[in-house]
């Protein structure tokens, strides 16, 4: 269903990164290649979800050019979801902490 008004501000941001820091294929540093901004609703608020993406830039590599994510992000709600798994399931403790 469409959504008919806009997306409430976010009440706080959480800036998530990813652990692994190096390709798992090729083990060379994957450097930042640009910020993703995520808005998800969960039962304390909403949170603006600020994710730090990395890539891998060894261009003998067989995942060169490939976008990791944050592992975090999971956590928080599922791909293309704008409600937070703690909505979903109907419990009120946050995932946040
Ligand atoms: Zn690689």
């Amino acid at each position: 269903m469409a959504r008919n008004q806009p997306q409430p501000q976010a009440e706080r941001e959480e800036v998530l990164e990813c652990v692994q820091q190096n390709c798992p294929h090729c083990n060379k540093l994957m450097w930042n290649k640009y910020d993703n901004y995520r808005t998800v609703r969960t039962l304390s608020g909403v949170v603006r979800l600020r994710l730090k993406l990395r890539r891998c830039y060894n261009s003998k590599c067989e995942r060169f050019g490939y976008v990791l994510r944050p592992e975090a992000e999971g956590k928080w709600a599922l791909p293309q979801h704008e409600f937070g798994l703690d909505v979903m399931a109907g419990t009120s403790r946050s995932v946040a902490l």
